[in-house]
Order: structure tokens, then sequence, then C-alpha cells
């Protein structure tokens, strides 16, 4: 380990100066006696990790040095995130900042961790938290907040189907109360069924507090969908039915919402649209009205906005969200009204899954970003720390959106790439 804290040496472990034992395991690897991912079974998790690397090192010939390279409480990783664990990748944090944010849970100026290797992409949605900021700052709302499982079932016939439906339909105080007796937290808001022929899905909506919740719902639609397959007949075919629906573009999640949903706005004046933007409102309105909406609609896309993603994505990476999600937070509506002093843009989120708690929420790093928005850990009361977080997400992406179109209103998208991006 580098004295200067800056870990710049891989980690070694307990058994780093016993080459005999270390030898002794990788033969044992190689013979097929023990499996990569038993390693932790016999060593400590800093040994299990470099050992694991070593050999995958020495199986395909190339060098992995700074993946060993890393400062995060690795105990903790291998037994609640990552499993065969060699080590870890780093991306870089910029800040955007300070963003003035009027919400429900967030009040006040903000710093956004933003892990990315997209050049420009930093500057940019600094550039649009400035604009913000000056124009008295964002205003952002939670509409909704539910986290949904879906399980499928196979019924008989379509008549067997619909009596599914009413079986469910009479016993939900029961189904409720086996669902929250998975969960000192999760409470079961509604279960909304879906027929297509002989299947049947329950979107199983849940208020899941803190957590973004995924593990919460699931084990509590387990319970829920057993005490179904019981009471009706009807076959459980998956846990996940895909009407959730978690991690794929799909509209139900952008017209029903799931994970938090929340719009954000700002006004803009005709002065500082052309201060910040170098271009003026109907030049925002052109090209809101015709990339985000008429293009999107033309390419049939599901999210009508510029680069939503972007935000979502690197906010979620740095705070230790789960990133995959990123396509759910993609769904983002656009709006530019003109109004007599200028324009009013908007954000519409309908799907972000966060959390504050759980998953990756607790990892050094990620945590030290949940801190820096006063996020990190379960809120007072519960559920608000993770709407906070949905609202300043949310703000962020209007910064983002904002900046983009203001480029692209000025021409100037290329001219930043170049200089910022491929220095
Ligand atoms: P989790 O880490 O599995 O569980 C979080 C737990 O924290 C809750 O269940 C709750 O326990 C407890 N908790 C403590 N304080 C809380 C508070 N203030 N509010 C809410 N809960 C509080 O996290 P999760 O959010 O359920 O699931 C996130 C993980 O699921 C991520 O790692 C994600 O990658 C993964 N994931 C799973 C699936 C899946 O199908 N299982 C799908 C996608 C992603 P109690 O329930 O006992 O109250």
């Amino acid at each position: 380990m580098a004295d200067d804290g800056g870990h710049r040496t891989p980690h070694g472990g307990d058994i780093v100066n016993n080459k005999d034992m270390e030898a002794a395991i990788h033969t044992r690897l190689r013979e097929g006696v023990i499996k990569l991912y038993e390693l932790e079974k016999e060593l400590s998790p800093l040994d299990a990790i470099r050992i694991r690397r070593e050999y995958i090192e020495y199986e395909t010939g190339t060098k992995l040095e700074n993946l060993g390279i890393f400062s995060i409480d690795i105990d903790r990783v291998v037994k609640r995130n990552c499993e065969n664990m060699i080590g870890t990748v780093q991306v870089p944090v910029g800040i955007a900042g300070p963003l003035l944010v009027n919400g429900e849970y967030a009040h006040g100026s903000y710093y956004l961790p933003l892990a990315t290797t997209e050049g420009a992409l930093v500057a940019s949605v600094n550039r649009g938290c400035s604009a913000i900021t000056r124009a008295g700052g964002v205003e952002v709302r939670i509409l909704h907040d539910g986290m949904t499982r879906a399980p499928v079932f196979a019924a008989r016939s379509i008549v067997h189907a619909k009596q599914v439906v009413d079986w469910v339909a009479a016993h939900t105080g029961e189904l409720r109360a086996a669902a929250e007796s998975t969960t000192s937290h999760g409470k079961l808001i509604e279960i909304v069924p879906f027929v297509a022929g002989t299947s049947v899905f329950f979107r199983m909506n849940f208020d899941t507090k803190d957590a973004m919740g995924m593990n919460m719902v699931t084990i509590a639609s387990a319970k829920v969908s057993e005490l179904i397959a019981q009471g009706t007949g009807a076959r459980l075919v998956a846990l996940s039915g895909n009407m959730c629906t978690d991690k794929k573009p799909a509209a139900i999640n952008g017209i029903l919402g799931r994970g938090r949903s929340a719009v954000a706005g700002v006004a803009l004046s005709h002065d500082l649209i052309s201060e910040v933007f170098k271009t003026d409102a109907p030049a925002l309105f052109d090209v809101n009205y015709r990339k985000n909406l008429v293009g999107s609609a033309r390419a049939g896309a599901m999210g009508f906005n510029a680069h939503a993603a972007n935000v979502v994505a690197a906010m979620f990476i740095a705070c230790g969200q789960d990133a995959a999600h990123a396509i759910d937070g993609s769904t983002c509506l656009t709006t530019v009204d003109p109004t007599p002093s200028g324009v009013y843009v908007s954000v519409t989120l309908p799907s972000l899954p966060v959390g504050t708690v759980g998953g990756g929420t607790g990892i050094e790093t990620q945590q030290e970003c949940l801190n820096l928005l006063g996020v990190a850990g379960g809120g007072n009361p519960p559920g608000t720390n993770a709407k906070k977080l949905a609202e300043i997400i949310a703000s962020g992406v209007l910064a983002g959106e904002l900046s983009l179109l203001g480029a692209l209103a000025a021409q100037h998208l290329a001219r930043s790439h170049q200089q910022l991006g491929r220095g």
C-alpha cells in the first residue's frame, strides 16, 4: 500500500508472504479441486480476490494490476454486492454545481457528483446548474412513489384467468398482510392485474421507503405468489413476468410510474438565455420541438429528451444505485413552453428507481457521494431521503437537458466536444 494514502499498489492479504500456501491453492484451482468462487470459504476476502485475480492473469496472460487497487471495505462488498470478485474499476467523478433546488424534500444548494468518462458532460451539466441557480432555482416534485414486481401465473383457461383475478381482488387484505410480514419497512400499496390469454400478471406496487426496493419487493412478492397459487390453482410460472418492468425499456413504467416519479422545471428569462446559452427562446423551443418531440416520435423512441440517461447514469454510478436502472431513468420527457418573459423548461422522469439504503449505497466511495447530497442512510421519516435523492437527480437532469438544448440551439455542440472531450 502506498504511504501517500493513494493506494497505488494492489492489496495483499493475510497470506501474501506464504508462497507455498499460495502455490498450493493455484494448483488446486488449476486441477479443479476448488472453484474460483469458493476461495472465500478458505481465505480472507482480500486474499481470495488477489489469488483469483492472479489466477485469471495467469490463465489469460493479461496484466490486471490496476484492478487490484482499491480502498473500499471488501468484506462487506463480497457478502452483499459482488461474487467472484477480482478488484474494482475506477470511474472518474466530477462535480457540477452549485445547483439551487426548491423541492419538497431537497431545499438548498447542491453539488452533484457525476461518475463518467464522457468528456464535456460535467462541464455541460455545470453550465445548466449555473443557469438554473441564476434563474432562482429548480422547482421539483415527486408525483408517484412505488416499486413493482409482477409475477406471471398460468391459468387453465381464460375463464380460470378471470377467476384468478377475482380471487386476488377478494383477498387483498390477506395478501397485504403476508407481503408485509417479510419486511419492517415495505408497504403493499396495490395489486394491479393484467391478463393475456391464459397468462395472468399481478403488478404489485410497494412503498419501499428509503430502499430502491427490488430485493425487498421480490421477497414480499414470493410470499404473495405462494398464496395466490394455493388459493386459485393457477401455476406460478415466474416471480418476474416482465410486467414489472425491471431494466428493460417499457411503456408501462412511463405511464404508471415505477420507483420515484419526479418532475422538475425552471423559468428562464430572455436575458439569461442570451447570456448563458448564447441563443434565444424561439431557438430553444424549436430544438426541443423538432429534436426531442418530433425526432423521438419519428424514431419510435420511449424517451423524449436530449440526454437524460447521461445524468441519470453518472449520478447512479456515483451514488451507489443500480447502474442498469439508467434504462428506466432514460424515459424522460423534456418540454419547453414559450412564456412572455422567456421559456419554462421541464423534465418528467416517471421511473427513477433510487434508494439511500441497501444495494451499493453502503460502499464507502458511493456513500461519500450520498453524504455530499445529505441523503446517506435512512431518512426521518423513512422514505424522505430517497425522495430527496430523486428530486436532486431530476434537477440535475434538467440542468443537463437545458445545457445540451442550449448548445444545439447555438450550434455549439461539436465545438465543445472537440475542446473538452478529445484533449
Ligand atoms: P436491500 O439491500 O436488499 O435491502 C434493503 C433493506 O434495508 C430493506 O429491505 C429494509 O429491511 C432495510 N432498511 C433499513 N432502513 C430502511 C429504510 N429507511 N427504508 C427502507 N428500507 C430500510 O436493498 P433493496 O433496495 O431491496 O434492493 C436493492 C438491490 O436489489 C440492489 O443491489 C439491486 O442491484 C438489486 N436488484 C435486485 C433485483 C431482484 O430481482 N431481486 C432486481 C434488480 C436489482 P426490511 O425489509 O427488513 O425492512
